[in-house]
């Protein structure tokens, strides 16, 4: 049995994983930004799920979770950069209608529907600012993404890669998406895309810088998935989403610096 560690476990993807890896008996660190909402999450587990507050952003909060893991267990088998926001859009002229649009963007997909009717209306009265492309996008948005997404992972990485050393074969896996593929780069979503586009490159970088010391690094993509961040309209459930991460952890055999979805390599 393994020792995983996930972050953004308290809802979503990193929740069903945490599930499904507690049913299989492993011992699952959930990682939580909310200690509280972890606990509330994490309710109907087993004992061998461990709550631990972790903001992926905030140095101390990782540092102070390394500590614990050290002490608890003196390794770690399994990494799993789950945590993400998506993209964070621009400012409006009316700063009411500004946080209202923000709310729907916010959650990225999930207002996806409202966001797609009343958005362009927006727009054309002039109330909300035109689509942010990458040629308009305010980098301090870009960088907010970054942030979490990109430099959250590299940090945990940087930081648990002594532990996972401990382990018989250590396992980092980077919840990528579909939307960093270089192939289909667009202006849409370009923070959000650029911030898995470089996970995936932090993938590679990894997975050879560590090749020889026995750690196995691996991206995936869960596909569009019904959550907070995927909406209602996405075509997968959970299960499906998290179930590559299961994998990539349990499988006695996997390769390194690959990028899956459905267990199956797909292209950078
Ligand atoms: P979600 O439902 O929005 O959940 C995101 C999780 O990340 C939450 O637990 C959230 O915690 C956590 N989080 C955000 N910022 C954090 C931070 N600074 N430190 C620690 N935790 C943080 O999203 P999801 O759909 O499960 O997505 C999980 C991963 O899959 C993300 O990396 C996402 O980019 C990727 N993905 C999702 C889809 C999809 O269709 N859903 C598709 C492709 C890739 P709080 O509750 O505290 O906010």
């Amino acid at each position: 049995m393994k020792i995983v560690l996930v972050t953004g476990g308290n809802r979503g993807i990193g929740l069903e994983i945490c599930r499904q890896l507690d049913e299989l008996g492993h011992t699952v660190i959930l990682g939580s930004r909310d200690l509280q909402k972890g606990k509330v999450a994490a309710a109907a587990f087993s004992r061998n799920v461990i709550v631990r507050q972790l903001d992926v952003t905030d140095e101390d909060s990782i540092l102070r979770l390394f500590e614990a893991v050290k002490t608890d267990f003196g390794k770690l088998d399994v990494l799993i950069n789950n945590a993400g926001i998506g993209e964070i859009n621009e400012g409006n002229k009316n700063p009411v209608l500004a946080s209202a649009k923000n709310f729907m963007e916010a959650n990225l997909f999930g207002g996806r529907q409202l966001t797609k009717i009343v958005i362009p209306v927006l727009r054309k009265a002039g109330i909300v600012a035109q689509r942010n492309g990458a040629g308009n996008i305010s980098l301090a948005n870009v960088k907010q993404v970054m942030e979490t997404n990109f430099y959250g992972p590299w940090r945990m990485i940087q930081v648990f890669v002594p532990l996972l050393l401990k382990s018989k074969e250590g396992r980092i896996i980077n919840m990528s998406s579909g939307m960093g593929e270089l192939k289909s780069l667009s202006g849409n979503y370009p923070g959000y895309s650029l911030s898995k586009s470089s996970l995936n490159a932090l993938t590679i970088m990894f997975s050879n810088e560590l090749k020889d010391k026995g750690i196995k690094v691996n991206a995936m993509c869960p596909g569009w998935v019904k959550t907070d961040m995927g909406g209602p309209n996405a075509t997968r459930h959970v299960s499906q989403g998290g179930d590559t991460a299961v994998w990539l952890t349990t499988e006695k055999v996997i390769p390194t610096g690959k990028f899956f979805r459905d267990r199956e390599e797909i292209s950078w």
